[in-house]
C-alpha cells in the first residue's frame, strides 16, 4: 500500500435486552465504559457497539478482513471478550502498514443512555487504545428520534469514519 491517505467507514448495530433469565443482554458497555441501564447488547464478544465500529473502520482502510472475518462470532474464544483486543489488533495492523492515524469521528446512535456525562471517558478510552492524541478523536450521541428499533430503545448503533496517513 503506497497512498498517503486512506479512509474507512465502519458500521454496528446490537439488539439491546434485558440481562438473563428474562432476555441475552449483557452489561451494557461502549468504548471501554461501562453504563448503567436497564438492557444491554447481544452478543458474542461483550457487545461494545462502539469498539466494534472503530475496528471496522481501520480494518476497512486497510483493506484487511472485517471484524467478523478475524473474530468470527462461533469462537469460543471471544465469548464475552473485552471488544479492546480487536480494536488492538486492528492497530497493529494500521501499524504494520505504515501508516498512523489522521482523525476518527464516530456517531453513536440511541435513544438511552444519555452520553453526555460520558463522552470524555469515552474519548479518552478510545485515544488510548488507538494510541493516538485526545484531539484526533471524536464522538458524537445522537437519538434516532422515537422511531424503528433504535428509536424505540431496542437496538444501538454506531457510525465510524477514520482517515489515515502513510507515515514514511
Ligand atoms: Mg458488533
Amino acid at each position: 500500500m503506497t497512498c498517503p491517505l486512506r479512509i474507512g467507514h465502519g458500521y454496528d448495530l446490537h439488539r439491546l435486552e434485558a440481562p438473563p433469565p428474562e432476555g441475552a443482554g449483557r452489561s451494557l458497555i461502549l468504548a471501554g465504559i461501562p453504563f448503567q441501564h436497564p438492557v444491554g447488547p447481544v452478543g458474542h464478544s461483550d457487545g461494545d457497539v462502539v469498539l466494534h465500529a472503530v475496528t471496522d473502520a481501520i480494518l476497512g482502510a486497510l483493506g484487511s478482513p472485517d471484524i467478523g472475518q478475524l473474530f468470527p462470532d462461533d469462537d469460543p474464544r471471544w465469548e464475552g471478550g473485552d471488544s479492546k483486543i480487536f480494536l488492538e489488533e486492528a492497530v497493529r495492523r494500521m501499524t504494520d502498514a505504515g501508516y498512523r492515524i489522521v482523525n476518527l469521528d464516530v456517531t453513536v446512535i440511541c435513544e438511552r443512555p444519555k452520553l453526555g456525562p460520558a463522552k470524555g471517558r469515552m474519548i479518552e478510552q478510545i485515544a488510548s487504545t488507538l494510541g493516538c492524541g485526545l484531539d484526533r478523536v471524536n464522538l458524537k450521541g445522537k437519538t434516532h428520534e422515537r422511531v424503528d428499533a433504535v428509536g424505540e430503545g431496542r437496538a444501538i448503533e454506531t457510525h465510524a469514519v477514520i482517515l489515515l496517513e502513510r507515515i514514511a
